[in-house]
């Protein structure tokens, strides 16, 4: 418990004067090529589609608000970014919240976000970290693989929130994002209780 305040309070990054304003850090996990980076734009604003490509890395800052408060978010896709141990484990240690993510027309990325799920509570075994599972790509209707029940079931199984998303439409791209901050929230209020 005490680990986790030092974690997530953030009093370094944090340059504002209000007490409850703070950054809260996301990280993007999930298998190659199921719409991470593209979630990711469409999160930071990025219209440029020809940014298509798989470059190193990225991070994106963003303030929005939510539940007329304030949320100021760094969404890290980084996942990818080598294929280190190295990176994959500061992954697992550095985020206030995950976004977990698969490809609803591929069904291994769906088996794959089980076996991630499990690394990460096992990293973080004491910690009741906010999680939400992803099922990206809705809009490929006749190539689903991976029916939005059997989504949410993984999710109640794993305890864990679930949306399903179309980056490329942008549709309830929004949504995930400020269900993230909402669930920030509430486990960050059940602690200071
Ligand atoms: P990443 O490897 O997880 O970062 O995945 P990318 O964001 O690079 O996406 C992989 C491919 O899937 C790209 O060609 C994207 O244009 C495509 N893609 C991503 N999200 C969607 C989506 O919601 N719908 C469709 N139809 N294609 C998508
Ligand atoms: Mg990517």
């Amino acid at each position: 418990r005490g680990s986790y305040a030092s974690d997530s309070s953030d009093s370094v990054i944090s340059t504002s004067s209000e007490a409850d304003s703070q950054v809260y850090k996301v990280v993007l996990l999930g298998e190659h090529g199921v719409g991470k980076s593209s979630l990711a734009r469409v999160f930071g604003g990025v219209e440029d589609a020809s940014h298509d490509c798989d470059e190193a890395g990225n991070t994106y800052d963003r303030s929005m608000l939510v539940d007329e408060e304030e949320a100021s978010i760094v969404l890290y896709d980084i996942w990818e970014q080598d294929n280190s141990q190295w990176l994959k484990d500061q992954c697992m240690r550095m985020g206030d919240a995950y976004i977990i993510v698969y490809s609803v027309t591929d069904k291994s990325s769906f088996e794959k976000a089980s076996e991630l799920r499990i690394q990460l509570r096992r990293a973080r075994q004491s910690e009741n970290i906010p999680i939400i599972l992803v099922g990206n790509k809705s809009d490929l209707v006749r190539s689903r693989e991976v029916s939005v029940d059997e989504g949410s079931a993984c999710a109640v199984v794993f305890d864990c929130k679930f949306i399903e998303t179309s980056a490329s439409l942008h549709h309830n791209v929004q949504d995930l994002f400020e269900g993230i901050v909402r669930q920030i929230r509430l486990r960050k209020d059940s602690k200071e209780e």
